[in-house]
């Protein structure tokens, strides 16, 4: 529901901009004709402060895209950096005097003996 969040509000941003743009020229045209030189008052005050109003609102809905951006490309390294952890469980297999492989749990990090796949200490799948 909230995924798209930052792109909707920086165009509803843009949507009240020009809405506010308009408005201002329209009561502005008519107020120049009823009552002078005030109208030319309203329209860039509408313009300036639609443009104030609104460019926050934008700049929040691009903060907000940007941080999801940096957000789902953090989440994809953390994904990476756990499947090189995989990778390199199986380089783990220390062998003992006897030739007994020992490895290491990745979940528990408990010692297990042998060429199981399955931790003797927590039920972890290698
Ligand atoms: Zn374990």
């Amino acid at each position: 529901m909230f995924k798209n969040c930052g792109s909707t509000v920086k165009g509803i941003a843009l949507i009240n901009f020009w809405l506010m743009v308009i408005a201002g020229v329209i009561v502005g045209i008519w107020l120049l004709s009823e009552e002078g030189p005030v109208g030319l008052l309203v329209i860039s005050g509408a313009v300036i402060g639609g443009w104030l109003e609104n460019v926050a609102l934008y700049t929040i809905g691009d903060t907000w895209e940007r941080v999801k951006n940096i957000e789902s490309s953090v989440t994809e390294k953390t994904i990476d950096d756990n499947d090189d952890d995989d990778d390199e469980t199986d380089d783990e297999y220390v062998y003992t005097g006897s030739g007994e492989a020992i490895w290491l749990c990745p979940k528990c990090q408990k010692e297990n003996s042998g060429e199981i796949s399955v931790c003797q200490h927590c039920g972890f799948h290698v």
